[in-house]
């Protein structure tokens, strides 16, 4: 079963991440909405003595899906196991998970919607009723035994709610959606991880690092230890705004925190497509990018920033993204035209 329960990550920012991860609600910074939320269904539940019901959040990579899942065990002092959707292939891995629950025990499925059917059929009655039916035997000889299971509270994490079965949507009895950070947010966030990780960073250095990190907290620990690995190779190791700038534009993150990747789709868009509108499996394959990348990670940002809309007929290039990658000033090439 352990191989189905997330294993110790051995990377060095994959550990810095796990060290950079607020442990209780008070810490973790933003979504006030989602928190005010959060502490009463976790009060309440408290007070009664029940686990906390079934919770379902999503929203984009790297906004803190998984931190708000250990936060939630935290605060309600339950242990927490740890899976994802595609690793629980068969029936069997997800019963096998579930009866072996204590009372008031958290289970994590991050990528909840990439569960195959059949094993998402077994959650139904596990999460409704708290018992699964296993089959015993085979042929005509099989039968059906109910296995009771303890009340458990299972946290499920997608970046996309729309690809969520209907009834396994309706089983959650809290579901909260996680905003892209505004740069005050993110600020906070990086002189936080700053000091965790012993990095002196001037203040005018951390709002750069926020106004780059496209929202996403992830991302603006990983510019942060980026530009620490250049201060120290570069300079004398403190990172100034001046070295935050220089270090920025050799990692290509440009003043919208747009990498390569986001300026070839826009360019894309705008080049080979007229400005679109262009269907995503189009453009994925003129860019040669995984369909669900480009719709889990690229495009939530760009479409955030208005870069890019989504349209009946297809995404479409707006005035912000033509005057950014400069197209407005070529010669003989009137964006304006195009609105
Ligand atoms: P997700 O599960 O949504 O992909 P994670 O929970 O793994 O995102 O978050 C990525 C990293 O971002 C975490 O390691 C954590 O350090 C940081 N992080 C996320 N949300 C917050 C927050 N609200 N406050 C502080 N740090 C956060």
């Amino acid at each position: 079963m352990d191989r189905l329960l997330s294993a110790q990550p051995v990377d060095d920012d994959l550990q810095s991440e796990l060290s950079l991860r607020p442990k209780r609600l008070i810490e973790y910074i933003g979504q006030q909405k989602v928190k005010a939320n959060l502490e009463i269904s976790i009060a309440a539940a408290r007070k009664r003595g029940e686990a906390l019901d079934h919770v379902l959040l999503f929203g984009p990579p790297g906004l803190g899906k998984t931190t708000l899942a250990n936060i939630l065990a935290n605060e309600m002092d339950a242990a927490i196991r740890t899976t994802s959707g595609p690793a629980l292939e068969r029936t069997g891995d997800l019963v096998a998970i579930v009866t072996n629950l204590q009372p008031g025990e958290m289970l994590f499925i991050d990528e909840i919607h990439r569960l195959p059917p059949q094993v998402e059929e077994v959650l139904y009655s596990a999460m409704e009723d708290f018992h699964v039916d296993i089959i015993i035997g085979q042929g005509p000889a099989a039968r059906t035994m109910k296995f009771e299971l303890p009340k458990f509270t299972l946290v499920g994490a997608t970046t996309r709610a729309g690809l969520l079965t209907a009834p396994l949507r309706a089983r959650f009895g809290i579901v909260h959606r996680l905003d892209f950070y505004d740069f005050d947010a993110l600020t906070i966030i990086v002189r936080r991880s700053a000091e965790i990780l012993n990095i002196p960073v001037d203040k005018d250095a951390a709002v750069e690092i926020a106004r780059r990190s496209r929202g996403t907290p992830r991302i603006a620990n990983r510019l942060l230890r980026r530009v620490r690995d250049y201060a120290e190779v570069k300079h004398q190791g403190a990172v100034t705004l001046d070295i935050a700038r220089e270090a920025l534009k050799m990692l290509e993150v440009d003043e919208y925190g747009l990498d390569e990747i986001d300026r070839k789709l826009l360019a894309a868009v705008i080049e080979r497509f007229n400005g679109g509108p262009v269907g995503v499996n189009a453009l994925a394959s003129s860019i040669a990018e995984d369909r669900g990348t480009i719709e889990d990670l690229y495009e939530p940002f760009l479409i955030q920033i208005g870069f890019l809309q989504r349209t009946p007929r297809g995404r479409v290039a707006s005035k912000l993204a033509y005057d950014h990658l400069g197209y407005s000033n070529r010669a003989g090439f009137d964006s304006r035209k195009l609105f």
